[in-house]
C-alpha cells in the first residue's frame, strides 16, 4: 500500500495539474455519486491536501463561493493518472473519477472510497478525525513525537504493532516503520518504556526524517551514500532504496548479518538482529 510520501507525491502531481484551473466536467464512475456531478460543473480547483493516505480536491466556485470536497483514499489499488485534455492512457482500470479541465485531466482509477463533503463533514469525517499529526507537516516536531511515544496510549506497547497506526502519527506504512526502527536501532517489540532517553529521541528524529527523505526522494530510505554507491556497482534502485526492508536473507549494510523477516501483527517486520536492541 503507498504510504505517506507517495500519496503527497501523487497529489503533488494532481495539483500541478489541475489546481487554479476550471472543471469543465466532473464525472464519477460510482453510481451513488452520479448525482453531485453537476455540482461541480464551474468551479475552481483550489488544493489537493493530504491527511496522512487520504487525499481531499478542494473546490469553490468562483461566482456563489460555495465550497465542496472530494475525499478519496487510494487502499490498494486506486491510482491517479493525470494527462493532457483527450488524451488519456491506456487502462484497462475503472476509472472512479475523472476532473475535466481545459487543457488537462485528473483520472483517478480503481478506489472505491471517494465521498463528497463539505468543509465540516472533511473535519469530522471518521478517517480524518482520529489522525495524528502528519509526519509530513513541517509543523510536526520531534517534540510532538517524543510526547506520543511518552503518553500514556502508547508508552507501554510495542513499536511494531503502533507506529503504522494513523491515530499515533499520519502517513507511516510497513516500508517506513520497518525502516525507521532499524535506523533507530531498536527492534519491534520495544516498548517506548524500555527506551533511554537518548534512544527514544533518536527515534522520534528518525520517525520524521526517515518519511521525509521519502518524500524529496524516489521512495528512497537508505542513506544516500549508500544508494549512490549501490547504483554505481550495478544494482536496482528497487534493490538499493530500503535499509532493511524487502531484503529478507541479504546482508545488512552495517554489520553484514542477513536481515530476518518477522511475523509482528498484520505485516511482516524485517530486522537486523545485530542492529536491533
Ligand atoms: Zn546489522
Amino acid at each position: 500500500m503507498p504510504e505517506g510520501p507517495e500519496i503527497r507525491k501523487a497529489a503533488d502531481k494532481v495539483a500541478a495539474a489541475i489546481v487554479g484551473k476550471k472543471v469543465l466536467k466532473l464525472e464519477f464512475g460510482l453510481a451513488h455519486l452520479k448525482a453531485h456531478e453537476s455540482h461541480f460543473k464551474g468551479m475552481t480547483i483550489k488544493a489537493v491536501d493530504t491527511f496522512g493516505k487520504a487525499m481531499v480536491t478542494r473546490f469553490e466556485h468562483p461566482i456563489n463561493r460555495e465550497r465542496l470536497n472530494i475525499y478519496s483514499h487510494n487502499q490498494l489499488y486506486g491510482r491517479w493518472l493525470c494527462c493532457p485534455a483527450n488524451q488519456p492512457p491506456a487502462s484497462t482500470r475503472q476509472l472512479r473519477l475523472g476532473i475535466y479541465t481545459e487543457d488537462q485531466w485528473a483520472l483517478l482509477y480503481s478506489a472505491s472510497d471517494i465521498f463528497v463533503l463539505t468543509d465540516e463533514e472533511v473535519r469530522q469525517h471518521p478517517f480524518i478525525k482520529k489522525l495524528g499529526k502528519d509526519v509530513l507537516n513541517p509543523e510536526t516536531t520531534v517534540e510532538d513525537v517524543l510526547a506520543q511515544l511518552q503518553s500514556a496510549t502508547y508508552y507501554n506497547r510495542q513499536l511494531g504493532g503502533f507506529l503504522t497506526e494513523q491515530s499515533f502519527l499520519a502517513g507511516l506504512g510497513n516500508y517506513l516503520r520497518c525502516d525507521i526502527l532499524f535506523s533507530a536501532g531498536v527492534l519491534p517489540t520495544r516498548k517506548p518504556a524500555e527506551l533511554s532517553p537518548q534512544t527514544l529521541r533518536k527515534l522520534a528524529h528518525e520517525i520524521l526524517r526517515i518519511p521525509r527523505q521519502s518524500y524529496q526522494t524516489e521512495s528512497i530510505t537508505n542513506d544516500p551514500v549508500t544508494v549512490k554507491k549501490l547504483l554505481a556497482e550495478g544494482s536496482s534502485l528497487e534493490h538499493a532504496r530500503f535499509m532493511v526492508f524487502h531484503r529478507e536473507g541479504l546482508p545488512c549494510y552495517q554489520c553484514g548479518k542477513p536481515i530476518i523477516k518477522k511475523n509482528t501483527g498484520s505485516q511482516p517486520c524485517y530486522i537486523c538482529e545485530s542492529c536491533q536492541k
